[in-house]
């Protein structure tokens, strides 16, 4: 074939949750929004703070060729002192400009995370159910994508699993807390004991192996300690995002950090600005990295995912539902009624419910309801999951 095969393989394979909610979409404009309870994305309901508008109107007054100008390939000198002022002021660090790389969101912080890190025939651990893209990611970059269970019930890492997945090809682990797509927030304690387990297992095999931690869902959590991972694991890098954090998805900003208690961090910082050039980004939106600065310390407004998540998990227990109780993010993990999530997923969109089935996961048996919706959405759509459930009675 005269075009690369890989990219025609992804650009032609069908992302199921893109589906579900195009056809979401459809019905939609067919039998009226209000009939159709679409439970598939990730898009923020609540909208960007006030503080954005604020900041972006500031920035307009700008001259033109200021502010529309490229900015460093690493971000605005000024938009990444406030970003590690911030950092510090939350995470007790000493954290620089120089140790932040501002980026086009959380998608291409990972994949410049993934470019600087690997190497032909390495191995990058995920840990199952994750975000379908890690691995698209990972794999452009050179390496291998190896799933890794969490613990089947408290979706928790799963030390023991992880200790038989590493080898000698191993070079990082991704993590996601908050996770998307179970909703789950990893303890201090299951935390230290990985931190614990990479020790031992680099001394054992005489490797490094990097964590890589995913963060756009930092802020959304719902009283649980979001660990800093950095003080837990040295050899850690942070890619974060404003998408969830400030409703921002379609503005694509965020950043990578090194930080500076990484050991290898030099060289892993020309690694990451290499990889966001050899990607082609140039450099984040300039316009977007400014409402950064602005908006650094701009609380998330999680009170709207929190009644939803209050009115969804009552809603579905009194129905007899199973679910693991989402401690962050906006993700909603119900077992489905049957053991294969995909018949299960039809059924329920034949009574109109959108839920994600968990195979596009990497996971059986469960199905994600994202529930970053309408109130509105969410309690109407309860005699519907009833309905759902009588169906198997
Ligand atoms: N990582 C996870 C776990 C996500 O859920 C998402 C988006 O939904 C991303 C990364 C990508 O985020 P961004 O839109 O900032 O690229």
């Amino acid at each position: 074939m005269p075009i690369n095969q890989r990219s025609y393989d992804y650009g032609s394979a069908k992302s199921s949750i893109r589906e579900i909610a195009a056809y979401g979409a459809a019905r939609k404009a067919e039998i009226g929004p209000q009939n159709v309870f679409d439970f598939s994305l990730g898009n923020p309901s609540i909208p960007a703070p006030e503080a954005v508008r604020e900041s972006i109107e500031r920035s307009l007054s700008l001259p033109p060729v200021q502010l529309h100008s490229y900015t460093p390939g690493a971000g605005l000198p000024q938009v990444r002192d406030a970003v590690a002022a911030s950092l510090n002021r939350r995470f007790a660090c000493s954290y620089k400009a120089g140790d932040l790389y501002m980026t086009c969101g959380a998608a291409a912080s990972l994949s410049i995370s993934f470019h600087a890190l690997v190497n032909p025939g390495d191995e990058v651990i995920v840990i199952a159910p994750f975000f379908p893209e890690y691995c698209v990611w990972i794999q452009t970059a050179g390496a291998r994508c190896v799933e890794v269970m969490a613990d089947p019930q408290s979706f928790q890492l799963d030390i023991e699993a992880l200790r038989d997945a590493i080898t000698e090809r191993t070079k990082a682990i991704v993590v996601n807390s908050p996770n998307n797509p179970v909703g789950a927030v990893y303890s201090r304690q299951n935390l230290q004991d990985l931190a614990s387990l990479l020790h031992e297992r680099e001394k054992a095999l005489g490797t490094k192996v990097y964590l890589v931690s995913d963060e756009p869902y930092r802020e959304i959590s719902y009283g649980a300690e979001v660990p800093w991972i950095p003080s837990v694991y040295d050899r850690t890098i942070v890619c974060y995002s404003y998408s969830k954090s400030l409703s921002l998805p379609g503005e694509r900003v965020g950043w990578v950090l090194v930080p500076d208690t990484n050991p290898d961090h030099d060289e892993l910082a020309f690694a990451v600005a290499g990889a966001g050039r050899k990607l082609g980004f140039v450099c984040a939106p300039a316009l977007f990295q400014r409402v950064v600065a602005d908006c650094v310390d701009v609380p998330s407004d999680v009170a709207a995912y929190e009644r939803n998540r209050k009115a969804l998990t009552e809603g579905l227990s009194a129905l007899g539902y199973e679910y693991v109780e989402p401690q962050g993010a906006f993700y909603l993990w119900v077992k489905a009624l049957e053991p294969d999530a995909q018949a299960f997923f039809e059924k329920a969109k034949s009574l109109e419910l959108l839920p994600v089935p968990s195979d596009s996961f990497g996971c059986p048996g469960w199905v994600r309801v994202s529930y970053c919706v309408g109130y509105e959405t969410v309690v109407n759509s309860l005699p519907a999951w009833g309905k759902l459930a009588q169906t198997y009675r």
